[in-house]
């Protein structure tokens, strides 16, 4: 990964800003920028300098994993030691002017701001910055692209799995243990979040987490689940049915799979994701669905599973080349069903690529 590149890059945000240094305490954010996986850890960056500051435990793993910062192993908390760094620092040298240290706004807690105030030498002041590291993770690189790539490959096999388990009477947790045994089997670190299968009436609960509920005899089946790999996410979901579907399921299964290969045609370079978000919800409108459509039609994803740009009616970020997002338009009648079908898509030079590479004609499992 290029971990140099990104730095400089963010150096740059950092100057337009007008931020002297930034400190990362965002774990994928620390991970994007310097390749630390661990659990504790920070990152200032300033426009000459950059160092992580972890702890003891950490000590092997920072020296081996951190390739674009210096290593500082302390016995106090990364916050309190990126900031007294800082504060040395700036003694040694000559600072006429005062400084600004952009904090993760979105990420540090007020307590943990607090102390570093505490430590920071007067001449520095503390600014809520925007989640800048986040932004310039939208748009991923060929590696990042090739590891979602692969995230995407295990996670379609495992619905193979889900497949072979789901049949009435089978509990909707002993599905998803199914997957997650299987995901683990395979190589996955984890699962991306906590897997989805929702029978019957429970698929119309956009995230009903598996329960002890067993499978009904008649009735659709989301499943939506996804894998960690190599540190990337992948995301997916596939409603199918139990028993013969009736000319309305298989209606309202149509209708959402259309929704979604609209928005999924409407992907390209300089189109807002909001207007991807139209094309799904248009198409429901159109058929007396729209009403029923109660969430966003994607997100992005990469080293987490919910990512900016949020595809959802009056965003107004660009699409650009790179950028990963999922198409996931669903219909949630309550105390009746639901249907949502999810692909992850790259955003092309010309258009997009579906990544996702399972069928979405409608199985029906007898
Ligand atoms: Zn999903
Ligand atoms: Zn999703």
């Amino acid at each position: 990964m290029d971990y140099r590149g990104r730095l400089q890059r963010l150096r740059q945000v950092l100057r337009q800003h007008r931020l002297d240094a930034l400190l990362i305490t965002h774990l994928p954010n620390l991970r994007y920028l310097c390749g630390f996986t661990g659990s504790a850890g920070a990152l200032l960056v300033s426009d000459n300098a950059a160092v992580f500051v972890s702890d003891g435990r950490y000590k092997a793993q920072a020296r081996a994993e951190v390739q674009s910062a210096r290593v500082l192993i302390s016995p106090k908390s990364p916050l309190v030691a990126a900031a007294e760094w800082l504060k040395a620092k700036r003694k040694k040298g000559r600072h006429s002017r005062p400084g600004k240290l952009g904090i993760e706004a979105e990420h540090l807690t007020v307590a943990g701001r607090r102390r570093i105030a505490e430590v920071l030498p007067s001449g520095v002041r503390l600014k809520a910055a925007p989640p800048l590291v986040e932004q310039a993770r939208m748009a991923k690189d060929a590696e990042e692209i090739e590891r979602i790539r692969a995230a995407v490959l295990l996670g379609a096999r495992l619905f193979d799995r889900a497949l072979q388990t789901i049949r009435p009477g089978v509990k909707e947790a002993e599905v998803a243990a199914e997957i997650e045994y299987a995901a683990r089997r395979a190589g996955a670190e984890q699962m991306s979040f906590e897997t989805i299968i929702a029978a019957g009436e429970r698929s119309a609960l956009p995230h009903g987490r598996a329960s002890e509920a067993p499978i009904p005899a008649q009735g659709f089946v989301v499943c939506d689940f996804g894998v960690i790999l190599a540190g990337y996410c992948s995301d997916m979901t596939r409603t199918l049915y139990v028993g013969r579907p009736t000319d309305e399921a298989r209606n309202v299964y149509e209708t959402v799979r259309e929704a979604q290969q609209a928005a999924v045609s409407a992907v390209r370079p300089g189109v807002s994701v909001g207007e991807v978000d139209r094309a799904a919800r248009k198409l429901l409108q159109k058929n007396k669905l729209g009403r029923y459509f109660t969430h966003s039609t994607g997100h992005g994803v990469g080293l987490e599973i919910h990512e900016i740009p949020r595809v959802a009616a009056g965003q107004t970020e660009i699409l650009r080349p790179g950028m990963v997002i999922t198409i996931e338009p669903g219909v949630y009648i309550p105390g009746k069903w639901g249907v949502r079908i999810e692909d992850m898509v790259v955003v092309t030079e010309r258009g997009c690529e579906v990544l996702t590479p399972t069928g979405k004609e409608l199985i029906a499992i007898a």
